[in-house]
C-alpha cells in the first residue's frame, strides 16, 4: 500500500528495535508513555503493573481444546478470579504433551466498552511461528481458540506457498508494492495469508480510540519479532491525530484493515453464552495483502476464508513478470470521480491507474460504460421489466472493455439466468460454468450464487430461472449475486 502519510521512520525504527530486543514478559515496555494527559490516564507503567508469571502465561493447561457441550465457560488467563489455584507439580507425573498446553498469552491490560471487556491475546507459534494476535472478549477468545484453525491441534496449518511469485519493490509515487517475478496464469492463487492482528468489531466500534490503540500496541508488540516489524513497516494514511507510538499503530491498523467475518462454533441446544454469535465480525490486518497497491481494474481478486482464517488472493488475468500486482480498494463500477474522491478521502491518494489517467475523451467513454453497466444490472435484476439475453451479453462486453475481470462473474451470472430464462439451456450452462470458474476465485464457495449456478448446471430445467422470461414475473425467484 502506498505511503500516503510519511510516518516518523525514527519512531517506527525505535518501536521495531524495541520489539526485537524486548521480551514477552514486558509487553508494553517498548512504548513510551505519552505525555498527553488524556492518554497518560490510561498508560501503564511496566513497574506498576503486575506482570504475569511466565509459567502461568505460557504453559497454562487449558480445557479449551477439548471443550464438551455444557462445559461452563470461564474467564481466560491468569487474571481469572474464578479459577482455582493450580495444584503443585507432581514430580512423578510425565510432562504434558506440547499439544495440550495453551499456546495463547494474554496481555496485562484489558479495556471495557459498555458491558464488554476486551483484551489482547497472542499465539506466538501459530502457523509455524508466524504468530497471530486477537483483540476480543475472554469468552470469545476461549471459544474461538478451541476450534480450528486457531486450535492447531485439531487443524494443522497448511503448507505455505513457497516461493511466492512476487517481490517487494519500491514503485515511484506509490511506495512499496508487489511485482510479479514470474508469469502468473489467471486463476492461480498468489497468496493465502493469515492476519497479524484481528480486532473484534465490537471493540473496533465500541472502545475509546486511545484504549483500542493501547490494546493494538500490546497485540502487535507481542507477536514474533519478524511479524510485528513487518506490521510496523506498513504505511498509514493521513496525518491527523498521530501523536504517539500507539496512534501510529492504530493508524496503520485502520489504514490496512479488512472486514473478516468469522464463523463461531455451533453451541449445543441448551447452551447460551452471552456475546456469542454464529458469525462474528472482525477487522483484520495482513502484512502481505496490505502491500498490494490499488488499481481500478486490478489483476487480483480476494476473499477472506473463515475456515482457514486466511485472506486468499487470486490472479484474475494472466500477469507478466515485472507487472505490479493490484487489488481494488473501492467499488470499481463507480465513475472515476467517485472512485478518486473515495480514495482521497479514505487513503489520501490520487489513483494513477490507466482507467483514471486516460485522455479526457477516453475517460468520458469509460465513465459512460460504467454508467451503462449499472443501468443494465438494474434492468436485468428487475424481473418485472423486460430484459433479454442480448442485454446480458452487452453487460459482459462492457465488463471486458473496462478490464473488470475481477467482477466479470457477475455478468456471467446474469447471462446464465437470462439464457435459461428464455429456455436456452446450452448457453445458460456455458455461462453458469464461466460464473463458477471466476466467481469461486473471488467470493469463495459459501455464496448463494455458487449454489444457484451449480443447480443450474446440474439441471437447467429444474432451476428457478427456467423459461421465467416466458412466464409471469411473480413466478421467478432470483438469487442475489
Ligand atoms: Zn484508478
Amino acid at each position: 500500500m502506498r505511503p500516503i502519510h510519511s510516518l516518523s521512520s525514527a519512531v517506527l525504527v525505535s518501536v521495531a528495535a524495541a520489539v526485537a530486543s524486548g521480551t514477552q514478559a514486558h509487553v508494553l515496555s517498548p512504548f513510551t508513555c505519552p505525555a498527553l494527559s488524556d492518554i497518560s490516564a490510561t498508560c501503564p507503567l511496566p513497574q506498576s503493573q503486575p506482570q504475569p508469571r511466565p509459567q502461568e502465561v505460557n504453559h497454562k493447561p487449558s480445557s479449551i481444546y477439548h471443550r464438551t457441550p455444557g462445559t461452563p465457560v470461564g474467564y481466560y488467563g491468569p487474571s481469572d478470579p474464578t479459577e482455582p489455584p493450580s495444584p503443585p507439580p507432581q514430580p512423578q507425573q510425565a510432562a504434558a504433551p506440547e499439544k495440550d498446553k495453551n499456546p495463547w498469552t494474554k496481555g496485562p491490560l484489558c479495556r471495557r466498552a459498555g458491558h464488554d471487556e476486551f483484551c489482547a491475546f497472542t499465539h506466538t507459534t501459530f502457523h509455524s511461528g508466524r504468530g497471530i494476535s486477537l483483540i476480543t472478549t475472554p469468552t470469545r477468545m476461549l471459544l474461538l481458540g478451541s476450534q480450528p484453525p486457531l486450535n492447531e491441534t485439531l487443524s494443522p496449518p497448511a503448507t505455505p506457498d513457497t516461493p511466492p511469485p512476487y517481490t517487494d519493490v519500491t514503485i515511484p509515487g506509490k511506495g512499496i508494492g508487489l511485482v510479479a517475478t514470474e508469469p502468473i496464469r489467471a486463476g492461480r492463487r498468489v497468496m493465502a495469508a493469515t492476519p497479524a492482528v484481528m480486532v473484534d468489531d465490537k471493540a473496533f466500534r465500541g472502545l475509546r480510540r486511545d484504549d483500542l490503540a493501547m490494546l493494538l500496541g500490546q497485540a502487535i508488540i507481542s507477536l514474533p519479532a519478524q511479524h510485528s516489524a513487518r506490521f510496523l513497516n506498513l504505511s498509514a494514511s493521513g496525518d491527523d491525530d498521530v501523536r504517539t507510538q500507539f496512534d501510529i499503530v492504530h493508524k496503520i491498523f485502520t489504514t490496512n484493515a479488512f472486514r473478516t467475518p468469522v464463523q463461531g462454533v455451533e453451541l449445543g441446544e441448551n447452551e447460551k453464552i452471552e456475546g456469542w454469535e454464529k458469525e462474528m465480525d472482525y477487522q483484520s490486518t495482513f502484512v502481505e495483502v496490505s502491500r498490494l497497491n490499488h488499481a481500478c481494474a486490478p489483476n487480483l481478486g480476494y476473499y477472506f476464508d473463515s475456515a482457514t482464517l486466511s485472506h486468499r488472493v487470486y490472479a484474475v488475468k494472466d500477469i507478466l513478470p515485472g507487472e505490479e500486482l493490484t487489488i481494488s480498494y473501492v467499488d470499481v463500477l463507480q465513475p472515476s470521480t467517485t472512485r478518486q474522491s473515495l480514495l482521497a478521502k479514505t487513503w489520501s491518494f490520487t489513483c494513477t491507474c490507466p482507467r483514471c489517467t486516460a485522455e479526457a475523451h477516453l475517460l468520458d467513454e469509460s465513465d459512460a460504460r460504467a454508467r451503462q453497466i449499472q443501468q443494465l444490472r438494474r434492468e436485468l435484476d428487475d424481473h418485472s421489466v423486460s430484459a433479454t439475453p442480448e442485454k446480458a451479453e452487452l453487460l459482459i462486453t462492457l465488463y471486458e472493455l473496462e478490464g473488470l475481470h475481477v467482477r466479470i462473474y457477475e455478468a456471467y451470472y446474469r447471462a446464465a439466468i437470462e439464457w435459461n430464462g428464455v429456455g436456452d439451456s446450452g448457453r445458460a450452462m456455458r455461462y453458469a460454468r464461466l460464473c463458477l470458474d471466476k466467481g469461486l476465485l473471488l467470493r469463495g464457495p459459501n455464496r448463494p450464487f455458487v449454489d444457484s449456478m451449480r443447480e443450474l448446471v446440474a439441471d437447467p430445467t429444474h432451476h428457478w430461472s427456467w423459461r421465467f422470461r416466458l412466464k409471469s414475473a411473480q413466478e421467478a425467484k432470483p438469487t442475489a449475486v
